[in-house]
């Protein structure tokens, strides 16, 4: 069961709140570095790891008694805290064996993003709210709730926007005795045990158009590149840079919107229980050629978007076992196919029945979810 929701909100800085944003964002990468800085000096000198604690006390003596440090005391003391505490956390990751070693953050490659406490957030009226160290109310166009969870602020390339989660509130909706099942693929992106059937959005024509627009800047990003003599400082590379960048970022908000439409859609007719695979995906990403296309059509983010919007309603959500054979099993006869490969689209069993392979396997979930 889902107790949190993560949302985004777009925020409507003005022209000073905006500098600040920025400055904020970039006081939080520069102490996540700052904290590797020390990290590393300590640990060759002295062969120990240094306590976060001690990080912190050293940048503060910084901040107060050096004069080029001074434009600390302009930044909220918990983003430099929050800061140093990330980098902390990479850093026992690493111990852990977890991820790698960390690394610095680099200007280029890091999202501007900052740290908002819980307890300074105050929501003002219908269209403001109150961020720590921003002394005039940000506007929103978002009637936000009185109580947030883990808030932080992050830039898109293009706008501004507070992520926090929050506790869904249930709707109550009255359910049908229905059980449902849904095959999600690449083909196809989603099949229902109903009939009802989902497209791939990377065939319509206007995700085509996008990804060829995204080629395109990219292209004139490296011939820009190029000519600069691989300097990437110049104004002319910097604007190009955040064409591209805009330009993905809209392909991501048409795949993200596609994929709530679909689950909304799908949720809509309300059923008792959905079945859904325990992502047989895990199987194909270790086909190369596939695992490109799964991310795409970010099957991960459907299934997750169905589960929530079903619960909220009341609509149980099974997970089949990831051994059950739900594409190779013929659903009329139980018959098991092994040598069904992928360019199979058709299902044609020895039983007489041939049935079209994503909605055979969407009924075979339907019924794992009935037998149950
Ligand atoms: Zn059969």
């Amino acid at each position: 069961m889902i107790d949190y929701l993560r949302q985004n909100v777009r925020l409507y800085p003005d022209e000073a709140q905006n500098q600040s944003f920025f400055r904020y964002a970039g006081a939080m990468r520069w102490a996540y570095n700052e904290a590797k800085a020390i990290s590393d000096r300590y640990y060759k000198k002295t062969k120990k790891t240094i306590p976060e604690k001690y990080i912190r006390y050293l940048i503060r003596q910084e901040r107060d008694h050096i004069e080029s440090y001074a434009w600390l005391k302009e930044i909220p003391y918990h983003i430099i805290k929050k800061g140093v505490a990330n980098y902390c956390r990479a850093r026992s990751e690493f111990f852990k064996g977890k991820k790698n070693f960390p690394v610095f953050k680099s200007k280029d490659k890091t999202r501007p993003s900052f740290y908002q406490r819980t307890d300074n957030y105050r929501r003002i009226d219908r269209g403001h709210i109150k961020i720590s160290g921003i002394k005039t109310p940000v506007k929103v166009k978002f009637n936000m709730p009185d109580k947030v969870y883990d808030p932080y602020i992050f830039f898109d390339g293009k706008y501004w926007y507070l992520s926090y989660a929050f506790k869904p509130e249930r709707t109550e909706v009255e359910l049908t005795d229905e059980v449902i099942g849904i095959d999600v693929g690449l083909k196809t992106l989603a099949t229902v045990s109903d009939g009802r059937t989902y497209e791939n959005i990377n065939r319509q024509k206007r995700i085509l158009k996008q990804q060829k627009r995204i080629k395109h800047e990219q292209r004139k990003l490296s011939r820009i590149y190029r000519q600069n003599g691989g300097d990437k400082t110049t104004s002319g590379y910097r604007k190009q840079k955040s064409k591209v960048k805009k330009a993905n970022r809209r392909l991501g908000n048409m795949r993200g919107t596609y994929n709530h439409e679909v689950s909304k859609d799908i949720v809509s007719s309300r059923p008792k229980t959905i079945v859904v695979e325990d992502l047989a995906v895990r199987n194909l990403m270790k086909n190369r050629h596939l695992s490109k296309a799964i991310q795409n059509c970010g099957l991960y983010d459907l299934l997750s978007k169905i589960t929530y919007k079903a619960e909220l309603q009341g609509t149980q959500v099974v997970k089949a076992s990831r051994f059950y054979p739900s594409s190779k099993r013929c659903h009329n006869c139980g018959r098991l196919k092994k040598d069904l490969t992928l360019k199979d689209r058709t299902y044609i069993c020895d039983c007489g029945e041939v049935v079209d392979r994503d909605l055979n396997a969407a009924l075979n979930l339907r019924d794992y979810g009935l037998n149950r």
